[in-house]
């Protein structure tokens, strides 16, 4: 709905002074500020997302992209011995992921969370509290409050949501969409949040390699199976030639993907016509 996407609109000036409260939100009844944290982080990674994904739904990879990119996706984090694990890991393999975080932990780890946006991670919404079906004025108050959090630590906005639990016919996700926020589930489930043991998650992370696909994983507390699964379907994956890029990278080669083939059709059809 907004013309400027998410977090555009709030109109806060960034770099001077204390990070902005946004008006009407705060955190367990206190102001939150990013403790010892200075207001402006420099992330080298553009997390802006091509307009055609802006407000969008995405469930499925595009049919017959060829280019060997896959997008690994860690929900509910950070916690502060997970993430840093999977960090340790992605940077082994110059790897870049997307943490699709929940505004309760970024509270919690603040810290953490600019270490990730500094290292070239994107940051997506999660929501706050992980609820499955707020009222739509909870949902409001969810999405908003965990963008700001983003905007305060990192400097910017995040651009993508995930549903928590994949819902996607609730007030949340209905809200993410009408904000412009390119709402992203997955491919391939790792399964790591069904209890199985880590060779299992590799398995099943890297089962069907193909040019795009969304890994979902799990950052949040007590997820340490991941973290060991980490480093096999880096090595998997990379040995098959595939490049770890972000979402909004993923999309960005999408969207160029698209407009190529459109081109090329076009040229086509204006060469059979004439
Ligand atoms: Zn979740």
């Amino acid at each position: 709905m907004s013309a400027f996407g998410p977090g555009r609109g709030t109109g806060h000036a960034a770099g001077n002074g204390p990070p902005a409260q946004a008006p009407g939100i705060t955190y367990g009844g206190r102001p939150w500020v990013p403790s010892g944290l200075c207001p402006v982080a420099v992330a080298p990674v553009d997390w802006a997302v091509p307009r055609g994904y802006r407000g969008e739904l995405v469930r499925r990879r595009v049919h017959d992209f060829p280019e060997k990119l896959v997008a690994l996706t860690f929900d509910d984090g950070p916690d502060g011995k997970v993430t840093p694990r999977i960090l340790e890991a992605l940077a082994a393999h110059r790897a870049r992921a997307t943490f699709f975080v929940l505004g309760e932990r970024v509270r919690l780890h603040a810290r953490l969370l600019r270490q990730m946006a500094t290292a070239g991670h994107a940051i997506g919404n999660h929501s706050y509290s992980h609820p499955a079906h707020p009222s739509a004025q909870d949902a409001q108050r969810e999405l908003r409050a965990t963008q700001e959090l983003i905007r305060e630590v990192t400097g910017r906005p995040p651009s993508c949501f995930r549903p928590p639990y994949g819902i996607t016919k609730n007030a949340l996700t209905r809200l993410a969409l009408r904000q412009g926020y390119a709402t992203v589930l997955w491919t391939i489930d790792s399964g790591d949040a069904l209890g199985y043991e880590r060779q299992d998650i590799a398995t099943r992370a890297t089962r069907a390699p193909a040019p795009g696909q969304i890994i979902l994983f799990h950052d949040g507390p007590g997820h340490h199976t991941t973290a060991e699964a980490v480093p096999t379907i880096l090595e998997k994956l990379s040995a098959a030639g595939f490049q770890f890029v972000t979402i909004p990278e993923l999309l960005q080669a999408w969207d160029q993907w698209l407009r190529q083939s459109r081109r090329a059709a076009a040229c086509s059809s204006t060469g059979a016509g004439g």
